[in-house]
């Protein structure tokens, strides 16, 4: 802590010491900092900028432990047989994961921060095809995004979600078997890495649009190169949808959920 005694100086020191790092560039300084402010990812977006020294920091430590303290069991999860803690796509890119909601249709429903997403491997089964119901997936509750102008009921939701070691999945078996095709125009938004559109390889199980409280065939999702998993859906109106509600009711002991801002 600062000695308060001291004048706070605002102006760079004329002569600093020239050791190779500075105090604030160490890192256990900096991990004690980011964790008395619970990793406030804003925060960290801005330090990873300031420099290539910085964003190394961030690469190495801060990611990570942003996303084991926003939901530890599911980092748990994703990085649990890797003693090394490394995990596909890298951490970076499961921190924007966990707190962006990609929007959809590019620029109609724009994406944007989302810090109350709940992320749930109960949900996930319902996004397996039949044979890979082994795969562990996390998918997140459909972030609601009005329809613009268009004068219909329908909602889009948009939902995203990830696998664990997507490279010795049944998902991915499955998709090389049917000789699915990546997308030419679609890129993961949290790793930049080539996707598969599901729907396209048919391999969106009808299960996940009665999760979702999406009609049949409006529901399309992509699965990247490292397992993320990004989509979107016509939602029907609450109001028709009570017959789907014993969805809601199941007991969700297993899930991660997270909920605080
Ligand atoms: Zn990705």
């Amino acid at each position: 802590m600062m000695n308060s005694s001291r004048p706070v100086r605002f102006k760079q020191p004329s002569r600093l010491p020239s050791f190779g790092e500075t105090v604030i560039e160490n890192e256990q300084v900096l991990t004690l900092v980011f964790e008395s402010i619970s990793w406030d990812i804003h925060t960290i977006c801005a330090v990873a900028s300031v420099s290539r020294r910085f964003w190394a920091i961030a690469r190495r430590v801060l990611w990570r432990s942003l996303c084991v303290h926003r939901a530890p069991g599911m980092a748990a999860a994703l990085s649990g047989s890797d003693p090394s803690g490394r995990i596909d796509g890298g951490w970076q890119a499961l921190a924007k994961l966990m707190f962006f909601c990609g929007g959809g249709e590019s620029t109609r429903w724009p994406g944007h921060f989302a810090s109350e997403s709940r992320f749930s491997k109960t949900s996930g089964r319902f996004f397996l095809p039949k044979n890979c119901r082994g795969d562990l997936l996390y998918v997140s509750d459909p972030c609601e995004h009005e329809a613009v102008g268009g004068g219909g009921e329908e909602h889009l939701g948009v939902f995203r979600g990830v696998f664990r070691e997507f490279m010795r999945s049944k998902t991915r078996q499955c998709l090389v078997r049917r000789q699915a095709e990546l997308e030419e125009k679609v890129r993961c938004p949290y790793c930049g890495g080539r996707v598969w559109s599901m729907k396209a390889a048919r391999l969106v199980p009808k299960s996940a649009a009665r999760r979702l409280g999406s009609r049949d065939g409006g529901l399309e999702f992509y699965v990247c190169v490292n397992g993320h998993l990004h989509g979107t859906c016509w939602l029907i109106p609450l109001s028709s949808d009570e017959e789907e509600r014993d969805f809601d009711g199941e007991e969700d002991d297993d899930s991660d959920d997270f909920l605080r801002g």
